[in-house]
């Protein structure tokens, strides 16, 4: 009798598209292997938790292997793909060649910070587990050095934090650090008193929030300015050196601390391809979400370029998501030799929480504000987090923090 061999399926990055590849093709008959540079998925929307000190980074990322472990067509390995050979079908990765007869790729984004290189080399970008850990680090070590400084203007530097970009990740990082440092931290710190904090959001646009409509954009702005943030529109950060963030009216902000949440563009390694890419390095697919010229691969998520109605399919989780279920029932479909499906986006909504009680959303065309969307916003992101464990783990930090004004995780790891 003749043995059919089984379609060997490799997925690279086990980040939203990528999970959902994978547990669509569970128990298909394909031999599928995930790679990852890192060992976990991480929940990237709760990151600006982490560097806020609400939550620990093992509650918003989960072991890979533990994820699939029930999963028995999936082997995980730990290596970083620095190359496709599309003519062999074999994927290159820094710990060797491994061939596929299908390929997924779904590596997701990295920050864009425009060359300025000050910026990208002082500042911190908010993308990988790394960068929560490393700014709540440097800001509390940033705190306790304002402690102990004589002089005031230093003190002052060493006390303020900017937010470069007003969207969804920098009004909640802005919004998280207003209420850490006003709602904790000025009781912590005897030396101080709330308004030595101080808070700025930088935003180069007239407006936050560009995926919301302007009257909850505006809500957004009161609701931070209530909170203690200072709002700047219109201010387009150029340069930072560690110590003042210049702006392109020639100003400067006397800050240790810039995070940079303004630009993302696709994951690097998807230049060294040689495939089609729009301006920000992502693979421009065809609507079956293959890549063009290479029908045995396909490129989903963030990395994936793709417009709909004239617009881009924005870089957001429920975006991979879909595209992940799409690409997964593809691969089957060209092993069964059917035709393959287009892709849709179903745009969900969007919502920005800018802390205790406070969120706007935009949710099937209608608005939400206030406790409604906060509630909206918690419930989703529970939900969506990966493992009963964290989730179990993230209420009671959430409703420790809600009740008492209490941030469970202020320890400075590193120094
Ligand atoms: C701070 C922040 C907040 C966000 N908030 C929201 C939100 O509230 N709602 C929302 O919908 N979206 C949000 N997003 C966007 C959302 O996280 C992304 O759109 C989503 O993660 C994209 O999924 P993906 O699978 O394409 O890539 P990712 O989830 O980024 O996964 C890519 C994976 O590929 C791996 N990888 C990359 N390169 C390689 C390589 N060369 N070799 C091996 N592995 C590699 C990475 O380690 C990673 O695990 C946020 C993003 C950030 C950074």
């Amino acid at each position: 009798m003749k043995s059919e061999k089984i379609p060997r399926v490799v997925i690279v990055g086990a980040g939203f598209g990528g999970l959902k590849a994978a547990q669509t093709l569970r128990r298909t008959p394909v031999d599928l292997t995930m790679i990852d540079r890192n060992n976990y998925h991480l929940f990237q929307p709760l990151l600006y938790q982490v560097a806020a000190a609400y939550l620990d980074p093992e509650q918003i990322a989960k072991p890979v292997r533990g994820i699939f472990r029930g999963q028995k067509n999936l082997g995980f390995k730990m290596t970083e793909m620095v190359g496709v050979d599309f003519r062999n079908r074999v994927l290159e990765t820094t710990s060797g060649a491994i061939p596929y007869d299908y390929l997924i790729l779904a590596v997701g984004g990295q920050t864009n910070f425009f060359g300025m290189s000050g910026v990208e080399e002082q500042g911190f970008s908010l993308k990988r587990l790394a960068d929560g850990v490393g700014i709540r680090n440097h800001l509390l070590t940033s705190f306790e050095k304002a402690a102990l400084e004589p002089d005031s203007a230093v003190r002052r530097g060493l006390l303020t934090a900017v937010v470069g970009g007003g969207g969804a990740a920098g009004v909640e990082m802005a919004g998280a650090l207003a209420e850490l440092t006003s709602n904790v931290l000025s009781r912590d710190f005897r030396e101080f008193k709330s308004r030595d904090f101080r808070i700025i959001l930088c935003e180069a646009a007239n407006r936050l929030l560009p995926d919301l409509p302007e009257d909850l954009a505006r809500e957004a702005e009161s609701i931070l300015k209530a909170k203690g943030v200072e709002v700047r529109l219109g201010s387009f950060i150029t340069d930072f050196d560690g110590e003042a963030v210049q702006l392109k009216d020639r100003t400067a902000i006397p800050a240790h601390t810039l995070i940079w949440t303004a630009g993302i563009q696709a994951a690097k390694i998807t230049g060294s391809l040689g495939v089609s890419l729009n301006a920000g390095g992502r693979i421009v697919v065809e609507p079956s979400l293959q890549i063009p010229g290479h029908p045995e691969v396909f490129a989903i998520g963030d990395a994936a370029y793709w417009e709909e109605g004239g617009k881009p399919i924005p870089m957001v989780a429920p975006a991979a998501v879909q595209m992940a279920e799409t690409a997964a029932e593809n691969v089957l479909r060209r092993i069964r030799g059917k035709a393959l499906r287009s892709f849709h986006y179903r745009n969900p909504g969007a919502l920005a929480t800018i802390g205790r009680n406070a969120a706007v959303a935009r949710v099937k065309g209608l608005k939400f504000r206030g406790f409604p969307a906060w509630l909206v916003w918690l419930v989703v992101h529970l939900i969506r987090l990966v493992g009963f464990r964290n989730r179990l783990v993230v209420l009671i930090n959430w409703a420790w923090d809600y009740f008492f004004f209490e941030r469970a995780s202020r320890i400075i790891i590193d120094r």
